[in-house]
């Protein structure tokens, strides 16, 4: 498996958020958005062995698996094994690689990004929102939808999205607002 990182955090989006949770960032993914801020193409390669090592002194119980697009390289085994430590396994994905056979993760959060989306089940839809035709999401069934302000790294446009996202929600209150707080608290 080729990781980018691992690392100790907060999740700082969605129905998570404020949680401690230790993060296992995969390498590569199917898309290249034009605002995509995930430097993720970079990585090494460990076993799953060698990924619990990495996770054993973290105290969380959360684990986040997030890329890049995890889905192109998550195992079931993964999973089973970090289930067997004790975590709980939320995955983020873009939902375009269907889950491995028998892939127990505890909660998919699904951002969709252009790709037909190819999951049994989402449990947190959430959406980066930059002006888009927001009925493309009413086909999704989740537990949770979240409206999320793309950071475009221009103040005046971010200010516009964020107006927009909220003004939406409010007129569409199955949504709720998902800020990335880890930017706001400049924490990783
Ligand atoms: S799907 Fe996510 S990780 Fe992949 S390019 Fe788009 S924003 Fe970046």
């Amino acid at each position: 498996m080729r990781v980018n990182e691992i690392f100790y955090s907060l999740q700082g989006e969605g129905r998570h958020v404020g949680t401690p949770a230790i993060f296992i960032r995969f390498s590569g993914c199917n898309q290249h958005c034009s605002f995509c801020d995930t430097e993720h193409e970079h990585g090494e390669e460990l076993t799953e062995e060698d990924i619990l090592e990495r996770i054993k002194d973290f105290p969380a119980r959360h684990m986040v698996i997030t890329g890049g697009e995890p889905t192109l390289q998550l195992t079931s085994s993964l999973v089973d094994k970090l289930h067997s430590a004790g975590k709980f396994v939320q995955i983020e994905t873009n939902g375009s690689v269907a889950l491995p056979e028998g892939c127990a993760v505890d909660w998919i959060t699904c951002s969709p990004k252009g790709l037909p989306v190819m999951l049994h089940r989402i449990d947190e839809l959430k959406v980066v929102y930059r002006g888009q035709d927001m009925s493309q999401y009413d086909k999704f069934e989740a537990k949770e939808y979240y409206l999320q302000p793309c950071d475009v790294k221009d103040e005046a446009k971010n200010e516009c999205y964020t107006t927009e996202t909220i003004n939406y929600i409010k007129s569409n209150p199955k949504w709720k607002l998902s800020l990335q707080t880890q930017k706001i608290l400049k924490v990783r």
